[in-house]
Parts: C-alpha cells; sequence; structure tokens
C-alpha cells in the first residue's frame, strides 16, 4: 500500500473529520469514511446541487501537504513516474496542500482514453524508441498523482474509456495502441454519477464492481435543507424574507419530491434558486419583505426545468402548468390551515 497517500496520517485525519461543508448526511459521511479508511474506489451517486462535489473536494482538504517535485505530475522524490522527473534528477521540489491534490475530471462522451491515460508522440518515438517513457506524453489523470481523482458523471463515458480507466486502477497499467505502459500512479478515486441523467451509458457490471456505491439523497429534514438554503443562498440586505414564506418554499419543494406524478425531482439548488430569486424579485417590485406573490413570479423560471413529469401526465400537461395548478393547490391547503 502507498505510504504517501494513504498513510497513518491520513488516517488519523479521516478518523475525525466530520465534513462539516456538508450539512446533514450523516450516514453518507460515515460510508464514506470507511471506504476511504479501506482504501476503495468510490462512486457517489446523487442528484445535482446535492453535494457531491464539496464532499469529495472536503476529502482532499484534509490530505496533509508533501513535498513533490515540481513537475505538474506531484511525482515524490525518489520515486517518480513521469517522464521529466525519470530524465531529469535535479527537478525543483515544491510543497502541496490537499486543495492542491484534488483534481477534477468531467466525463463527457468526447472523452477519449488517450486525453485521460496519454499518447505516443510520434516523433519522440522515432527519437527515442517507440518503448521509452519519453515518448510518452501523460495524460489528465497522471495530475492526481497522490491525490484525488474526482472523476465527475463518469457515467457520461464512453465504454471504452471505462474500460481503460478500469485497467488503470486495476492493473496499474496503461494499453495505448499496442504499447503497454506500466502506470504507477497512485490517488484516490472518486467519481460520481447523476442517477437521473437518462443521457448515458450504463455502466457495465465488470465496471461497477470494481467500485463501492455510495448514495446520497436530499436533505434528510426540512430543517437541514433549510439550513442549507440560508446558508448558502445569497441574500439581498434591504430585502426581508418571512421565515414562514421561507418554510413555505422548502415545504413545496419537499412535497414536489414524494409527487408520484414528477419522474425528476427538483433540486436542493431549486430550493436555494427560489429563496434567491424571489428576494431579487421584491428588490425590483419595490418591496422591503418577499411576498407570497413575489415567490409565485420567479416559481417557473426557476423550477420548470428542473422537473421532469411522468409520461401519463407529461402528454396532458406542461410542466409550467402542472406547477403553477400544485402551487395553488399548496396554498389553498396552507391557508387553510392556518
Ligand atoms: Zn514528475
Amino acid at each position: 500500500m502507498n505510504k504517501v497517500l494513504i498513510n497513518d496520517k491520513f488516517r488519523q485525519c479521516i478518523l475525525t473529520e466530520d465534513f462539516k461543508e456538508i450539512l446533514g448526511q450523516e450516514k453518507v459521511k460515515k460510508e464514506l469514511k470507511s471506504a476511504l479508511l479501506m482504501d476503495r474506489h468510490i462512486i457517489l451517486v446523487g442528484s445535482p446541487g446535492i453535494g457531491k462535489t464539496t464532499l469529495a473536494k472536503n476529502v482532499a482538504s484534509i490530505l496533509p501537504n508533501i513535498e513533490v517535485n515540481d513537475c505538474g505530475f506531484n511525482c515524490i522524490p525518489g520515486n517518480p513516474i513521469c517522464p521529466e522527473c525519470l530524465s531529469n534528477k535535479n527537478i525543483k521540489k515544491k510543497k502541496i496542500s490537499g486543495d492542491e491534490r484534488f483534481i477534477r475530471i468531467q466525463g463527457s462522451p468526447d472523452l477519449t482514453a488517450e486525453d485521460l491515460l496519454g499518447d505516443i508522440d510520434p516523433m519522440k518515438a522515432m527519437k527515442f524508441g517507440p518503448l521509452s517513457i519519453e515518448a510518452f506524453t501523460p495524460g489528465k489523470i497522471f495530475r492526481a498523482n497522490n491525490g484525488i481523482l474526482f472523476f465527475d458523471e463518469i457515467n457520461r463515458c464512453s465504454e471504452k474509456l471505462q474500460n481503460a480507466l478500469l485497467q488503470v486502477l486495476e492493473e496499474k497499467r496503461v494499453t495505448i495502441g499496442a504499447y503497454n505502459i506500466d502506470f504507477p500512479a497512485e490517488f484516490i478515486f472518486i467519481g460520481t454519477m447523476n442517477p437521473e441523467d437518462s443521457s448515458t451509458e450504463p455502466l457495465s457490471d465488470v465496471f461497477l464492481d470494481r467500485f463501492d456505491v455510495i448514495t446520497m439523497g436530499y436533505p434528510e429534514t426540512h430543517a437541514i435543507e433549510k439550513e442549507i438554503v440560508l446558508s448558502k443562498g445569497k441574500k439581498i440586505p434591504e430585502v426581508e424574507f418571512p421565515d414562514e414564506l421561507i418554510d413555505m418554499v422548502i415545504k413545496f419543494i419537499r412535497d414536489l419530491r414524494i409527487d408520484t406524478n414528477i419522474d425528476k425531482k427538483p433540486s436542493v439548488r431549486s430550493s436555494i434558486g427560489i429563496y434567491e430569486r424571489a428576494q431579487a424579485f421584491a428588490f425590483l417590485s419595490g418591496h422591503t419583505s418577499v411576498t407570497s406573490d413575489d415567490i409565485k413570479q420567479i416559481m417557473l423560471s426557476v423550477l420548470s426545468h428542473r422537473i421532469k413529469l411522468k409520461p401519463s401526465i407529461k402528454y396532458l400537461e406542461t410542466p409550467e402548468k402542472y406547477l403553477e395548478e400544485e402551487f395553488n393547490k399548496f396554498k389553498g391547503r396552507k391557508s387553510g390551515s392556518t
């Protein structure tokens, strides 16, 4: 096991870390900690805005400072992996923090195995020989060496790329064309997947078998979601947002999530979006305090594209119409109950 990355010092940091950037999600945090302690590859599954990136960055922030070669690939002095360090022993050294050891790769169908892993430069191959390390141009994955490889929306990648990544994670070896290149890079792998993203390639069973999947749900309680909205949402100082209206927004969004007519549920970004936009709308309208009409005026702009209706409803109603009706019903229930 690599002593630079998952070592006793890091384990100690994991044990005492409370991932306070993420509110709630205690079960997820515990699962994540146990996976990190055992040096497992992780895929975080959850809808957008749920905090997957924040959580992964939080893991990076607890990685201790280390000294590395100043080569762009975080080579450990004495154990280099990149062509530059392998051919130049006198390379400068630098100290990097945990945050600087976080590398994000955006999954997309256009991402090629060569982008990710690297490629053979034909000119250099002629000069140094095709199997020489000097002919190899390292790909993005090398920058995650001795750090965290955060692979966002991994399920958007082609199957070919999935297989290439598997080989790296399993065999620590890269196959580019006819060449096998040893790839001793060490990193903590954290991938993400959006379960509602249907435009993607399903991950194969063989692929998924190499990962532990940790599912992040919506904020567990109304109170936690409110805290997230108030701490992450922008505030206009001149405009008051009455507490009962904030509660109303959050209750409305949370009710939509359990609405069986809705396939794609509104994310936390929806709650934050309404919170911010309603204030701005109130401000532009010259109100000193947000009204429920301000909320209604901006609701569709924030929400209608963030939900998807079940096919059986979709052909009868637009999301806009549906939301408007639900909001009116909701307000009716509210005023009836108080
Ligand atoms: Zn290097």
